[in-house]
């Protein structure tokens, strides 16, 4: 039987960005995927996403976002396809708040533009809010909007067209390591010399079965969009993407310009109810919806009262929201990466690049003691 340099399972933007990345190194990978593609039942679905250059408090995300802009602009240039819109980012939050300080810290260490805005000037700029004058703003100039769906067909469809085999509708159901790893699907089986496992919030259910035991959370997250009252109040030649930080309540608010659907803002709660991924819809999330509806009322009074359209993503999260990039503890070959816990997109093409390191046998570009999958307490 024929023996791959590297199976990767899961096809979302992390697997995608991997099997591109090994393939770009000459590895002859196979890349499965359960569901026919394209489809919207994980997390890597929709038309868009947020990017940003820095990390309010952690420096090596802001470390690994500089190139990561780098990645996006290589892809768009072999794919033909645009896959940014710079709309700016505003970080609204109370004056003197981590995430404000920590923002303004990281963008200034990086030598990044921004703008500070104190209660008053935030209030001039952006009349379409309405904050009282001790919730401040800062803006990220290169922050903007990923359109994610061509991403993600971007990134499968340079992997295939540089050789790589990619295979949906198939489902791995078991997994023999060894120094060639064989993977069973319901289809047949394949034998490779890496295995990556890149299986979003799947990952609750494949890792167990490897004895990997990481405490992962998986949220059902409801992204709605909102019609203006006025059509381009909240548009993105406009108004930048938008972040509000939980020192003001006890959830985090994002929020996209109208881009996608023309007259619809889209604005989400950083949050939802848990759930098994395979009967996503079957939990009641009715307090997400108040919450949100109570966020818009009070805060942009130019959308109107409720949401037009909601779909449906899921986050899986660790307990430190960082991600997991390492390999099985006992089996050397299988490469694990996991947990992106709802900021995993932006970072993607350095993701990809970082796993198939790993595969690869290579040095890593980064440190990866911070995404080290042994570091929660037993
Ligand atoms: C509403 C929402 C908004 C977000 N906003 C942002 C944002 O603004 N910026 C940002 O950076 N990030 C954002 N994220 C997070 C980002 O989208 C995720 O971190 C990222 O998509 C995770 O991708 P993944 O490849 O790990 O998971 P997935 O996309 O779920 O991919 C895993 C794949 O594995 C497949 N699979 C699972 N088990 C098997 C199996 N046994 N056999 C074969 N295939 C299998 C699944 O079908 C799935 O396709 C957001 C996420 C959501 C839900």
């Amino acid at each position: 039987m024929e023996v791959y340099d590297s199976i990767v399972v899961g096809a979302g933007i992390e697997g995608s960005s991997t099997a591109y990345h090994l393939v770009k190194n000459g590895h002859h990978t196979l890349l499965l995927q359960q569901f026919p593609l394209p489809h919207s039942r994980g997390s890597s679905h929709g038309q868009s996403r947020i990017t940003r250059m820095a990390y309010g408090s952690d420096d090596y995300y802001t470390e690994m976002m500089k190139e990561a802009y780098k990645l996006w602009e290589v892809l768009e240039n072999e794919s033909g396809t645009t896959l940014y819109k710079k709309t700016g980012l505003l970080v609204v939050g109370k004056v003197g708040d981590d995430q404000i300080d920590g923002t303004v810290r990281a963008l200034r260490k990086y030598s990044l533009p921004f703008t500070s805005l104190d209660g008053q000037v935030l209030r001039q700029k952006y009349p379409m809010l309405n904050y009282p004058e001790d919730i401040a703003g800062v803006e990220d100039h290169s922050g903007g909007v990923l359109f994610a769906d061509k991403a993600l067909a971007a990134f499968q469809g340079q992997f295939v067209k540089q050789g790589g085999i990619l295979r949906d509708n198939e489902a791995m159901v078991d997994v023999s390591p060894g120094d060639i790893v064989t993977v069973k699907t319901n289809k047949g089986s394949y034998r490779g010399r890496n295995l990556v496992l890149t299986v979003g919030p799947w990952a609750t259910k494949v890792l167990p079965s490897l004895g990997i035991h990481i405490p992962l959370k998986v949220l059902r997250i409801s992204v709605f969009y909102w019609k203006e009252k006025i059509p381009g109040t909240y548009g993105a030649e406009t108004f930048p993407i938008f972040l509000e930080d939980n020192a003001i309540r006890n959830f985090d608010v994002y929020g996209l310009p109208s881009l996608e659907y023309p007259g619809l803002y889209k604005q989400c709660l950083h949050s939802g109810p848990e759930i098994d991924p395979d009967r996503r819809d079957d939990t009641d999330s009715s307090w997400v919806l108040d919450a949100i509806k109570q966020f818009a009322a009070e805060h942009f009074p130019l959308l109107e009262a409720h949401p037009a359209i909601t779909e449906t993503c899921i986050y899986t999260n660790t307990p430190d929201h960082d991600f997991v990039l390492d390999r099985h503890p006992a089996c050397r070959n299988i490469i694990i990466g996991a947990g992106f816990s709802g900021h995993g997109f932006k970072l993607s093409p350095v993701v990809g690049k970082v796993l198939s390191e790993l595969a690869m046998q290579k040095i890593s570009s980064y440190n990866l003691s911070y995404f080290k999958i042994d570091r929660f307490p037993k």
